[in-house]
């Protein structure tokens, strides 16, 4: 016979479930000492950053003393923790501000994970240690002005000229591209799409930063001009050819996402509760008001859901049991979900709700990016469209 239910248990409002008793002692301490971290170095100052459009580039050695940096990959320095512990940290990076787990995600997910995954002996040997102690920074160029949610249709190639390559071609949308030192860049070839690394400062490498954003201001992101960049041939990554070389980079990063967006969405509806337990009108706390709770009480399920549904993905990511659809809902519907839970915070503080002084309206513009990054919301439909339905609908 099952225990039953007891009493009343007063559950905490900022862990209903006590999602906290799922975890074990090592996750808790890595959760915990992100949460100490991010209290210190990254909310009492992210809200100027936001206004200046500035990410402290200083942060990203601090980082990699935490381990925080390729955290989830084995060797080279690599903290190598599991996928949960990986996102129970991009749970609480984001719930200061998603730059700071965009810079995490390009660094560890997408920068450093082609080369543990796909690069030579040496490549490993070169950049990996400086890039998880957070001394070079690495960024991810795949998108491009016209290709976008179709990276198959990229522009930028690659020639063989001797045994060099000589590149061509513009990334748009380029996450630390402005303040990289490493770029690994895919290219057409004649064999297939293939992976690069170019250092900072070849000849005809350049960057500009995107200005005049409303999303993401803590983060930079840039324009990369690959104007005949010629590189030795051990600039490839030689273990793979084809687009499935980035998808599987994607795939990492949008996994730190779908725990990330559950931070910014808990510090929406943390700061909702505080606020409408304060917030007095028509002379009582604003929280006495039934559509108020009906709000609180909406945000609160909804962040404990992504939640669950991220530390179950985790989980089935650490066994071994996580497909690319996986990956998909939880991306698609914690981001959905972070996004409304962001809106409707927003709409509790009142006017309040607009400014930088709360942190709510800054999650919810930086969660349009997020919204559109690492595959749009509507992809990610289209690849549980055709998981379920066996019908791809993307063209
Ligand atoms: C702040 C920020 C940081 C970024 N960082 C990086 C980075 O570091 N590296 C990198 O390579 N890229 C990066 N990106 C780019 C990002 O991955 C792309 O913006 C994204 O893939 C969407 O491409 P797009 O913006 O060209 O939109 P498009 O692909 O043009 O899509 C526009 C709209 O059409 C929809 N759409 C497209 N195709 C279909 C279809 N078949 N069916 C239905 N709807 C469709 C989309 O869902 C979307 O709603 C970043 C973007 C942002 C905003």
């Amino acid at each position: 016979m099952s225990a039953g239910v007891v009493g009343p248990r007063n559950p905490n409002p900022r862990d209903f479930l006590n999602v906290d008793a799922l975890l074990d002692d090592e996750d808790r301490l890595l959760r915990d000492t992100v949460r100490e971290w991010v209290g210190d170095r990254v909310l009492p100052y992210v809200a100027d950053w936001f206004e200046e459009g500035h990410f402290p580039k200083e942060l990203a050695k601090e980082m990699g003393a935490l381990g925080l940096l390729g955290m989830h990959l084995d060797g080279y320095e690599c903290a190598g923790t599991s996928a949960v512990q990986y996102g129970l940290a991009c749970t609480e990076l984001e719930a200061g501000d998603s730059g700071a787990r965009s810079f995490v995600s390009v660094q560890g997910s997408l920068s450093m994970f082609p080369i543990r995954a796909f690069g030579s002996e040496e490549q490993k040997q070169q950049w990996l240690p400086a890039m998880a102690a957070g001394e070079i920074i690495g960024c991810f160029g795949l998108t491009e002005p016209d290709a976008g949610s179709d990276p198959g249709g990229m522009k930028t190639h690659a020639r063989r000229d001797g045994t060099d390559w000589v590149l061509n071609g513009t990334k748009m949308w380029i996450t630390n591209g402005g303040i990289a030192d490493v770029a690994i860049v895919w290219a057409r070839t004649d064999e297939g799409i293939r992976g690069f690394i170019i250092p900072k400062g070849t000849r005809g490498f350049s960057t500009n930063d995107v200005h005049k954003k409303l999303s993401l201001r803590a983060s930079v992101t840039s324009e990369l001009v690959i104007d005949d960049v010629r590189l030795p041939a051990d600039a490839v990554l030689p273990e793979v050819v084809g687009l499935k070389g980035p998808l599987a980079c994607l795939n990492e990063a949008r996994f730190g996402i779908l725990f990330g967006a559950v931070g910014a969405a808990r510090a929406c509806y943390e700061a909702a509760l505080d606020y409408a337990a304060e917030r007095k009108q028509f002379g009582k706390p604003i929280a006495a008001f039934q559509l108020t709770q009906r709000k609180l009480v909406e945000m609160m399920v909804a962040v404990n859901r992504g939640m669950i549904l991220a530390l179950h993905i985790g989980r089935m990511k650490d066994e071994g049991r996580a497909g690319v659809e996986d990956i998909s809902f939880g991306k698609m519907d914690n981001v959905r979900m972070a996004l409304d839970v962001a809106r409707e915070a927003r709409s509790v503080l009142g006017a309040n709700g607009i400014t930088l002084e709360y942190p709510v309206i800054r999650h919810m513009n930086n969660l349009e990016s997020v919204f559109t990054y690492e595959g749009t919301n509507e992809i990610h439909t289209l690849i549980l469209g055709q998981a379920i339905t066996g019908i791809p609908a993307f063209e």
